[in-house]
C-alpha cells in the first residue's frame, strides 16, 4: 500500500478511521499516569511503551552537556510527595496525581503550619476543582499544585510535608526513529515528552506521531525519508540539534505536532519564512478542513528552536486548540475527556493528508496539449453520473489545463481550490490513459 492509497482509503470509509481513533486514545490512556518532565524515569517509561510497536532508539545526553547557549540539566526523578494532616492523611498526594508536585521539585521533609507552607502552594481560584501544572526546571525550589477547593479545606495544621525526590546528574533522554526512504532527502515529524499526567498537551502529539510511525513503516514505498523525533521540550529539541549537524543539510520539511485533540478546529502555523512547501501542503489541507493557517511567532512549541535563524528549517506547527487557548491549558482538566477519539482521528488523518502531499507533489507535463483531449474514448470518463463522477472529471480537466512542466499538483490545487487528493488520483489515470507524464 502507498500513503495516497492510505488516504483514499480513509477517507472513503475502506479503513476504519473511528476505530483509528479509538486505539490511539488507549494509546494516550496508557501514557496518561506516567510523570514526565525534561529528564528522568517518565521519560525513559514513555519511550519504553512507544518502543513496543516502534524501534524508537533511545539517545541520551549527559548532564551538564553544553548544548548551544543551553546546558542539560540534573535529571529529576521522584519516588513520593505529599502534605500530610496530623492524623497522617495525605490531605495532597502525589501518588493521586502528579500534577500535584510541581516539576523539579527540590527534597524537602518538614513539619510546617498552613500559613508557611502557602508560598508554596499553587491553585487557580477561579477554576476550583482543578489543579494547575508548574514547573521549576532551572530555579531550585519546590511546591506542590492542589484545588482552591482543597487549599479551602485545609486548616491551619501543623502538616508534615514531605518531597521526596532525587536532581542529581544523569542524562536527558529523546528518542528517535527514522524510517528510510526511496531518497535520503528526510521529513522530521516532532512532538514533546516533557508534561506529566496532561492529555492535550504532549500526549496527543505523542500519540499521532507514533500512529503515523507505524503507518508509514508499514508502507511498500515512500519518496522521503522520515524522522520521528520524541523529546523534551526546548531542550530535548536543542541538544538533538546540537548533536545532528549532519542531518540538518538533508532535512526538507518538518512537523511540529503537539495539541491535536480538544473541540477547536485545526490550527497550522506556518514556518518563520512562511512559503515552505510544508506550509504550501498543511496550509491546502487545513484550509480544506475548515482550519485556520497562521503566521509564525517565535512563541510556542520546538518550530521556535527548528526555525531560528541559525538552522533556519522549514518547520510548521500543527494543532487544534494551541496552547494558552483553551482554559484546560496546563490544568488537571486537560485529561483523557478533553480529547476525544474523533478529534484526534481527524488530526492523524491530516497530517496524513499532508505526508500524501509531501510525497506525491510532482510537475506534470499534458501529452495531448491541442485542445481538450476526448476522455470517452480512453475509457476514463465516467460512465455513471453523479458528484463524485463530476469531481473526478473536473480533477482530470484542472491537471490537463495546467500541466504545462512548470505547474505541480500542489500549485493546481491550490489555483483552482480542489483537493489535493483528488487531482493526484486524476493525474495517475491520465497518466496510465498515456495523456499525462512526469516533467523531466
Ligand atoms: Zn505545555
Amino acid at each position: 500500500m502507498t500513503v495516497a492509497q492510505h488516504v483514499d482509503a480513509l477517507r472513503c470509509g475502506r479503513l476504519d478511521l473511528a476505530g483509528l481513533g479509538e486505539t490511539m486514545h488507549a494509546a494516550m490512556t496508557r501514557l496518561y499516569p506516567i510523570c514526565r518532565s525534561i529528564t528522568g524515569n517518565g521519560v525513559r517509561s514513555t519511550l519504553d511503551v512507544l518502543a513496543e510497536s516502534l524501534d524508537i532508539e533511545r539517545r541520551s545526553v549527559p548532564s551538564g552537556a553544553r548544548a548551544f547557549d543551553w546546558t542539560v540539566a540534573d535529571e529529576w526523578n521522584v519516588r513520593d510527595a505529599y502534605i500530610a494532616d496530623r492524623q497522617g492523611r495525605r490531605v495532597v498526594d502525589f501518588q493521586r496525581h502528579n500534577l500535584h508536585l510541581m516539576s523539579y521539585s527540590v527534597p524537602v521533609r518538614a513539619t510546617m503550619t498552613l500559613s508557611e507552607l502557602r508560598p508554596h502552594l499553587h491553585t487557580l481560584p477561579d477554576r476550583p476543582d482543578w489543579i494547575p501544572y508548574r514547573t521549576t526546571y532551572y530555579n531550585r525550589d519546590w511546591g506542590f499544585c492542589l484545588s482552591e477547593n482543597q487549599l479551602r479545606s485545609m486548616d491551619e495544621g501543623p502538616y508534615d510535608v514531605v518531597v521526596d525526590t532525587t536532581i542529581e546528574p544523569g542524562e536527558l533522554t529523546y528518542g528517535e526513529l527514522v524510517l528510510p526512504g526511496d531518497s535520503t532527502d528526510e521529513v522530521m515529524i516532532s512532538a514533546h515528552v516533557c508534561h506529566p499526567s496532561l492529555a492535550n498537551d504532549n500526549l496527543s502529539g505523542i500519540t499521532v506521531a507514533a500512529q503515523l510511525a507505524r503507518t508509514l513503516r508499514a508502507m511498500g514505498s515512500r519518496r522521503y525519508t522520515y524522522r520521528f523525533l520524541f523529546a523534551p521540550g526546548t531542550i530535548g529539541s536543542i541538544a538533538w540539534l546540537s548533536r545532528n549537524a549532519d542531518v540538518l543539510p538533508r532535512l526538507r520539511h518538518g512537523l511540529v505536532l503537539t495539541g491535536l485533540g480538544g473541540p477547536g478546529a485545526l490550527v497550522y502555523k506556518r514556518s518563520r519564512r512562511g512559503e515552505r512547501t510544508i506550509d504550501r501542503a498543511a496550509a491546502h489541507v487545513v484550509g480544506r478542513r475548515g482550519g485556520e493557517i497562521r503566521g509564525y511567532s517565535p512563541y510556542g512549541y520546538d518550530e521556535r528552536q527548528f526555525n531560528a535563524i541559525g538552522f533556519d528549517l522549514p518547520f510548521g506547527r500543527l494543532s487544534r486548540t494551541p496552547h494558552g487557548e483553551y482554559p484546560e491549558y496546563h490544568t488537571s482538566a486537560d485529561d483523557l475527556s478533553f480529547v476525544k477519539p474523533a478529534e484526534v482521528a481527524e488530526s492523524y488523518l491530516a497530517v496524513l493528508e499532508i505526508v500524501d502531499v509531501l510525497e506525491n507533489e510532482e510537475r506534470y507535463e499534458n501529452l495531448s496539449p491541442f485542445g481538450e483531449p476526448q476522455l470517452g474514448k480512453r475509457g476514463i470518463y465516467p460512465t455513471t453520473g453523479g458528484k463524485q463522477a463530476t469531481d473526478a472529471v473536473m480533477a482530470m480537466l484542472w491537471v490537463l489545463a495546467y500541466s504545462d512542466g512548470e505547474t505541480s499538483v500542489l500549485d493546481i490545487a491550490t489555483v483552482a481550490d480542489v483537493d489535493f487528493a483528488g487531482l493526484r488520483a486524476a493525474a495517475d489515470t491520465l497518466e496510465g490513459a498515456g495523456l499525462l507524464a512526469p516533467a523531466q
